[in-house]
């Protein structure tokens, strides 16, 4: 079985006393065990050594971005070289804030997935249509787009999850229908069987993301191709947990 997954994106939020409460409140959570349960803490770079010197063992770090290459003359970059010498073990490419706000095409995407997993970080990777996309009926072929141009470029998917995050439930409240994710999920593993392989669609986990909630969570983890969540809002406040426990 595909281990359930929940991370928290904490996006461009948080101050240093801010961290160290979050993380408390993490450390001192009782939750299920890690192999019912993988957690990964995403804070901005600034916070990322802080974030791994305090939060538990049991948890795991991911930054929120990388830069495509190796490091050099990059202002403002940061390499995954740099995150495997900090020790962070994951990295989440191609939110879509970062593929609107900052024009990130699908094909910078798929070279930055190649270049984290060759450098042995671990990737979650972004895909989601907007409320236009939706409405035109266009849900299911920019999704494969964003995923052929990741599949294109990878030939190992064992250190990849997708996260399935409709632009229009980003930070809106307005989350998918645990039918509208399960629609998605499954055609998405059915995408990876065809054009990947079957093992690789039975494996790869794909997880939900888009106002994810202590409430609605559980209804939506209850679907079979639901893996877990990427969590924005709610990662940053208690009911976090609720979300981590929706896992069992
Ligand atoms: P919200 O949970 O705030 O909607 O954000 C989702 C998200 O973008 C996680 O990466």
């Amino acid at each position: 079985g595909r281990k359930f997954l929940v991370g928290g994106n904490w996006k461009c939020n948080g101050t240093i006393e801010e961290v160290k409460k979050i993380v408390t409140t993490l450390n001192e959570a009782e939750v299920p065990p890690e192999d019912v349960v993988e957690v990964i803490i995403s804070p901005p770079f600034v916070f990322l050594t802080l974030v791994k010197s305090l939060l538990r063992l049991d948890f795991y770090v991911a930054a929120q971005n990388c830069w495509v290459r190796n490091g050099g003359a990059f202002t403002g970059e940061i390499s995954a070289e740099m995150l495997v010498n900090l020790g962070i073990p994951w990295v989440i490419l191609g939110h879509s804030e970062r593929r609107s706000l900052l024009n990130e095409t699908n094909e910078f995407v798929g070279d930055k997935v190649a270049y984290a997993l060759s450098r042995g970080v671990k990737v979650i990777a972004c895909v989601g249509e907007t409320l236009e996309q939706r409405e035109s009926d266009s849900t299911m072929e920019v999704i494969a787009v964003q995923t052929k141009a990741i599949a294109e470029r990878i030939s190992n998917w064992d250190n990849v999850v997708l996260a399935y995050e409709p632009v229009w439930a980003i930070g809106t409240g307005k989350v998918a229908t645990p039918i509208q994710a399960q629609e998605i999920h499954c055609e998405l593993r059915k995408w990876l069987k065809d054009n990947v392989s079957p093992e690789v669609a039975e494996s790869t986990r794909i997880i939900y993301g888009g106002s994810v909630n202590g409430s609605n969570c559980k209804d939506l983890a209850a679907q079979p191709d639901v893996d877990g969540f990427l969590v924005g809002g709610a990662s940053l406040k208690p009911e976090f947990l609720d979300i981590i426990k929706s896992a069992t």
